[in-house]
């Protein structure tokens, strides 16, 4: 086995794809083959490092240097300069990795973008091995979690206490905490038990749940073999977004060298215990995140939520006990279990513990992905790692949470992210997704785009979310026209309140988040638009 002195990684992901990095890694090998440094200098595929907008990017270690906008033309400028004399290549655009240790993520830096010190859990691995080999991602710590629970003969209770005593809670909006959900599911009765990752990610402008399975997919394999074992279920779905095409393929080349290690399928590290994991693609629906609509695609039906309860930890997949967990949450399990409960609970708040990946959107210098504590102010994600407004205009707004989300004005940028300061705050957290506005958007017509996607979305299976949100949408489309009219304002907030207390499904009952705090924050863009509606 060859030891290299040097990694050149090139994220692939579909942006870099497009900007042409397969290319890019083929010239380079072209090169180095050329010049007899195949030996020396190994080139690897990553996942994506949540940079967007920067073109093919190219990771250098250990020398901790990024390039970006790398072309085919630039690679032997890059071999010649930086792969062969140690110096970074003048005049490509170029930032150096910042450390991912809870040592540096202390330190205050006064760097900004998404190149600066993050507190990396669940991404750890993402950019840093190849994806698609088992071998390297064993070598960098991969499957320890399973193996501890093997070799060391835990227990499937004690696994439960250990993911509730590290406080883990859902990442995919409702917080609820993992460790309880897993132990409801295992108390159900019943001997025939499931476990679903929902990677269904339809939020509008969110990838981070793509970037987690692109970048470690053998992650998420390790983590639902520990969530099978401690709820005791022996099969287990991975309900995916159809569209992601390169999570999908990654997920079945690491299931595939899974089964072959003996790290899932039957008689897992002879331990006697065996799961086996599935992928389904989702057909593009966004009630499809909701988790009992998934579970009814799942079974083959139409989408659509059942009433709830039963709750899904007692009548789930076939009316069997399920525990459905979404992909970040997952991601969190073999990194508790490996590092222990108390290591966990000294990242984040004390409520909170962990970390959270942001995916920072709208008009900001650095749109991506970040991971970073629980807790971090909403001030230091725009400005610190986001780099600020786009063009040096003024901060306007931030939706937070996705299209379900809170529109959050300037006095409230130093809000904590995490469940329970937002919540004070009468915000979500939601999917992560922070959309970032600049002084000149309109929030009239940031709503209207949130109420015509509800309005598409609804599965129409109940009155007040199929009608409610048709007729918000009339409201907001009249007023956006110049034609709204007195009480418009008060009727469409009557309408959002009344779809929460009787929809079926969090769907029609979060179209009120977004609609209640544009009125409360920036009411007066709503009045002056009807006070000078044409009258008749
Ligand atoms: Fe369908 Fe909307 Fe009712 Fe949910 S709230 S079940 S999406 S109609």
């Amino acid at each position: 086995m060859s030891v290299y002195r040097t990694h050149v990684l090139l994220p692939v992901d579909e942006g870099t794809a497009q900007a042409g990095v397969f290319e890019v890694k083929r010239r380079l090998e072209k090169e180095l083959k050329a010049r007899k440094l195949q030996d020396e200098i190994k080139v690897l595929e990553s996942g994506s490092v949540g940079i967007v907008g920067k073109g093919v990017i190219l990771a250098v270690y250990p020398d901790r240097m990024y390039y970006f906008n790398v072309s085919e033309d630039d690679v032997v400028r890059i071999i010649e300069e930086h792969l062969l004399k140690g110096r970074v290549v003048a005049g490509l655009n170029h930032a150096p990795i910042a450390a991912a240790t809870a040592a540096t993520a202390a330190k205050k830096d006064a760097k900004v973008g998404l190149t600066r010190e993050q507190r990396r859990v669940v991404l750890d691995k993402a950019w840093t091995v190849d994806p698609e080999s088992i071998d390297e991602v064993i070598a960098a710590g991969g499957y320890k979690g399973l193996e501890k629970i093997f070799t060391e003969k835990i227990t499937p209770e004690a696994v439960i206490e250990e993911i509730k005593n590290s406080g883990l809670r859902g990442r995919g909006g409702a917080g609820f905490p993992t460790g309880m959900k897993w132990e409801f599911t295992r108390k159900a009765s019943g001997t025939e038990k499931y476990v679903i990752c929902n990677a269904d990610e339809g939020e509008p402008g969110t990838f981070k749940d793509r970037l987690i399975l692109e970048g470690d997919p053998h992650r998420l394999i390790e983590a639902m073999t520990i969530a099978a074992y401690a709820i005791g279920a022996g099969r287990g779905f991975i309900y995916i977004r159809g569209e992601y095409e390169l999570s999908i393929e990654r997920l079945r080349k690491a299931i595939a060298q899974a089964n072959e290690y003996g790290l899932l399928g039957k008689n897992i590290l002879e331990s006697g215990f065996s799961f086996m994991l599935e992928i389904r693609k989702g057909a593009g629906a966004y009630v499809c995140g909701e988790e009992t609509a998934l579970i009814e695609s799942l079974e083959g039906k139409r989408g659509n939520p059942r009433v709830k309860p039963p709750y899904p930890v007692t009548n789930g997949l076939w009316q069997k006990p399920t525990a459905v967990n979404n992909v970040e949450t997952l991601a969190n399990i073999p990194a508790i279990i490996s590092n222990g409960a108390g290591w966990f609970r000294k990242i984040g708040t004390d409520k909170c513990p962990g970390t959270k990946v942001f995916t920072i959107l709208g008009h900001v210098e650095y749109p991506g992905l970040v991971e970073t504590e629980m807790g971090t102010p909403l001030r230091e994600i725009i400005f610190g790692y986001g780099g600020g407004i786009k063009g040096g205009k003024k901060f306007k707004a931030a939706l937070l949470g996705g299209a379900a989300g809170v529109f959050l004005p300037e006095k409230l940028l130093d809000v904590k992210m995490d469940y329970e300061s937002l919540k004070e705050n009468k915000a979500v957290l939601g999917s992560g997704a922070v959309l970032v506005m600049d002084e000149g958007t309109s929030i009239v017509d940031m709503l209207f785009s949130i109420a015509k996607f509800f309005a598409h979305e609804s599965c129409g299976q109940c009155v007040p979310c199929r009608v409610g949100t048709h007729q918000i949408l009339d409201i907001i489309y009249r007023v956006r026209q110049g034609r709204g009219r007195e009480g418009d304002l008060e009727t469409m907030l009557g309408l959002a309140e009344a779809m929460f207390r009787s929809s079926l499904c969090p769907l029609g009952q979060s179209l009120v988040m977004p609609v209640k705090s544009a009125l409360e924050n920036f009411k007066e863009e709503f009045t002056l638009a009807i006070s000078h509606a044409e009258k008749p």
